[in-house]
């Protein structure tokens, strides 16, 4: 038995793999326990650390060095956390530490438990006017603040004060001295939501659908140990989020908490006014975890939840490592989205950790999805998940119209609005664009493209003008005259001559929403038109603000990228039209279809939300493609099976998994052959059943001055896998101006 306190084994935050045994000092008995971040001393220096284990004495015969400092006065890890970070090495191959650094915001790493603070000041007795007036000709700062207390009932805190009263932090002084008031010290919470107003709402009958959805939700819940997870496919407009409502209502009921992941950009103002308005009467113990928050704001919710203030997280795909305890639920909506996967390390899925997380907590787990992954709906067909159908739109209505427009017909005919040789809008489309103006109905306009042109070729060469970094063409942004690469930020001003022959016959060509912009302000002047893209939604609310005018009806027309394609409702919009539907279709990747499929339906779910019917335009030069097809009927699953079909005969994914090789460096010759020698021994001791690929340049063969190549692995089973490229990794030296990572279970090729 050590003296003091036991013994606490840490695995350093700073280092690979490295797990060492303090002594707790007596001092801390107690305070230390499984998931407390410390400081222990290693070298002569004093490293930060997390306690992964108390121990009543150690293995070790040298005396132990004791624990220097404890970070913060509660663990901040909870011992479920503590065992998903271990999941999250062992399966995407990463060190733990890294993982246990990725668990918590820089914000709360960098700077723990500084909150900012209040005076709270309190009047202790009325003065009586006599006692007043006196003191307003001798002390007139201290008469005034005793009448601003007065006039605010008695009590204030001292930022409030000191809007009207510059001075007050020194007249305070007098006060207290002399008796008039107290002061006591709080802690200020920066609460991205405070000035928001949120109307109550009630919980609406269920429909039979979404009550036999409830039912088994609620069934999970009660017995998560006999629960598989639930994989929710309900049509756009079916009413999944009354179901996480109603849930999650249960859940809290039971004394439990509840987890709620959401892609980050359908975390709009209007799916959290939805949860603040439901639970509107403890709204403050609903915890809001995004990248838009400032890292003050951030760092308090992030507290909220680890205080146990908060028995609701929302968040985007990192509030997986919400240190929520008493698990009931977590619901991943909108399951299919590809912003779950962290494409940083530690490379991790939130879908797949959520079912993760669920089975090492014992908690339910609902997926939900108009458009699931056909990884998720492979495991519901086998049986690994439990699969609840939703196929009516709440109102009754039906699913809005899809009318396919091809337009290589209509570039023949041309009668459409086109510049140059683009064709932005069909004639179908326009027309049906006057006809809700005429109606005054809305209509939203997709595209996912930002800019003006899309690309500058020189006639006379054929040059394609590309970013010096990069091997992707440059954009035109016409409001700064500038060509911009969007991969890695480059911007140029646009060149006259062609770089390559100097001649000057250089040619813009494709569009994107800046140019889609100002071709329809051409042909509606009389409409009312925003954009909605990463350029001009730079100022912070800007998209809030924009989004409560659209729905205010103050906007007839809303041109936009992906920002809009999610998650919104607006009852007065009748027409979505997606100006390319190609766009997803051409990238080179196994998942193209299934993405144009999902972005489809999606989009087309915006329309006709109200009492109104929608109507829903996709213009394609592909219109016979079965993803094109199959979203015009609506028809989900019968994509699936056919998708399926195709991937087992490949054995994509999810007929096995994939783990992504890449390597980036400056010298093409150097990063190709870095990964041909990986390749040559990784070969030996291959595990059974696993595939592996030739090194070939990545479909992104060039980003941000690099060169890319790439090695694709196919297996069964991972971890094998996983083990034997740890090994390879750990016994072989690679250049170090070479960057080799690997992705398991990618989702993106590029
Ligand atoms: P989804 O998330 O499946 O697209 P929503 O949850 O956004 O669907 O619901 C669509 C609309 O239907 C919302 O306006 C919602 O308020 C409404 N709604 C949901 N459930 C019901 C119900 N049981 N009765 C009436 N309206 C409902
Ligand atoms: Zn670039």
């Amino acid at each position: 038995m050590e003296p003091g306190a036991g013994v606490a084994r840490v695995q350093l935050e700073g280092a690979a793999a490295l797990e060492l045994d303090y002594a707790v000092p007596e001092k801390w008995a107690g305070r230390v326990s499984v998931g407390t971040r410390v400081t222990v001393p290693l070298q002569n220096q004093r490293v930060p650390a997390v306690v992964i284990e108390l121990l009543e004495s150690s293995p070790h015969r040298h005396r132990l060095k004791e624990i220097a400092g404890i970070v913060g006065s509660r663990p901040m890890f909870t011992p479920g956390l503590l065992r998903l970070a271990d999941w999250v090495a062992e399966y995407y191959l990463v060190p733990v530490h890294r993982v246990l650094r990725a668990m918590l915001p820089q914000a709360v790493r960098d700077r723990p438990e500084t909150f900012l603070k209040d005076s709270h000041l309190k009047l202790v007795r009325e003065p009586a006017p006599e006692v007043l007036d006196k003191m307003t000709t001798r002390a007139p700062l201290q008469a005034r603040l005793l009448e601003e207390l007065r006039r605010r009932g008695g009590e204030a805190t001292l930022s409030d004060l000191r809007r009207d009263l510059p001075s007050a932090t020194t007249v305070i002084k007098s006060l207290l001295k002399n008796g008039w008031i107290t002061r006591a010290e709080i802690r200020v919470t920066r609460d991205p939501f405070q000035t928001e107003e949120f109307l109550p709402s009630q919980p609406l009958t269920l429909t039979e659908e979404q009550q036999a959805a409830y039912d088994a939700v609620i069934e999970a819940v009660r017995k998560p140990a006999d629960a598989k997870p639930l994989l929710l496919h309900g049509v756009t407009g079916s009413g999944k989020t009354e179901v996480y409502l109603q849930a999650i209502t249960d859940v809290l009921k039971a004394g439990k908490t509840a987890l709620v992941l959401v892609p980050e950009i359908s975390l709009t103002p209007q799916t959290i006014e939805r949860f603040k308005a439901r639970f509107s009467e403890r709204k403050d113990s609903i915890a809001v975890l995004h990248s838009h928050l400032s890292d003050g704001e951030r760092h308090d919710e992030w507290f909220k939840v680890q205080e146990g203030r908060a028995d609701i997280v929302i968040g985007a795909r990192s509030a997986i490592f919400a240190p929520l305890e008493r698990l009931g639920l977590i619901i991943v909506d909108e399951e299919h989205e590809p912003s779950y996967k962290q494409e940083d390390a530690p490379r991790y899925h939130a879908r797949d950790l959520a079912v993760v997380r669920g089975r090492l907590e014992g908690c339910a787990v609902l997926l939900g999805s108009a458009t699931p992954s056909l990884e998720s709906f492979q495991n519901a067909l086998t049986g690994k998940y439990e699969l609840l159908r939703m196929t009516r739109r709440t109102d009754g209505k039906s699913m809005p119209l899809i009318r396919i427009i091809d337009m290589r017909l209509q570039r023949r005919k041309g009668t459409g609005t086109s510049i140059g040789n683009a064709m932005i809008l069909s004639e179908r489309l326009r027309t049906a664009v006057t006809a809700r103006l005429e109606r005054r109905e809305q209509t939203i306009l997709f595209l996912n493209r930002r800019g003006f042109h899309t690309t500058l070729d020189c006639t006379a060469c054929g040059e394609v003008v590309q970013c010096q970094d990069c091997a992707v063409p440059m954009t035109l942004h016409k409001a700064d005259n500038r060509l911009v690469c969007h991969i890695c930020g480059a911007r140029r001003v646009p060149p006259t001559k062609c770089p390559s022959c100097k001649e000057p016959g250089l040619k813009y060509g494709g569009f994107g929403t800046e140019r889609v912009e100002a071709a329809v302000r051409e042909v509606f002047p009389q409409a009312r038109i925003a954009r909605v893209d990463t350029d001009t939604m730079q100022r912070k609310n800007q998209l809030r603000d924009t989004l409560k005018d659209f729905r205010a009806q103050k906007l007839d027309i809303l041109i936009g990228t992906q920002m809009i394609a999610k998650g919104l409702d607006f009852p007065n919009v009748t027409l979505v039209g997606v100006l390319n539907a190609d766009t997803a279709l051409n990238l080179p990747d196994f998942r193209a279809a299934e993405r144009t499929l999902q972005l489809l339906i999606q989009v087309a779910g915006r329309a006709g939300r109200g009492e109104l019917k929608g109507e829903v335009f996709v213009q394609t030069y592909a219109p016979h493609s079965p993803a094109i097809q199959f979203a015009r009927h609506n028809n989900f699953e019968g994509f699936a099976e056919q998708e399926l079909e195709h991937r087992q005969a490949f054995k994509y994914p999810p007929y096995g998994h994939m783990v992504l090789i890449s390597s980036r460096g400056k010298h093409q010759t150097q990063a190709e052959f870095t990964l041909q020698t990986l390749h040559k021994r990784l070969e030996q001791g291959l595990p059974e059943g696993a595939v592996m690929g030739e090194p070939s340049p990545s479909s992104l063969a060039k980003a941000h001055g690099q060169y890319r190549f790439q090695l694709l692995l196919r297996t069964e089973r991972i971890r094998p896998l996983a083990r034997h490229l740890g090994k390879v990794m750990a016994s072989i030296t690679l250049p170090p101006e070479i960057l080799v990572t690997w992705d398991v279970d990618p989702v993106s090729l590029g």
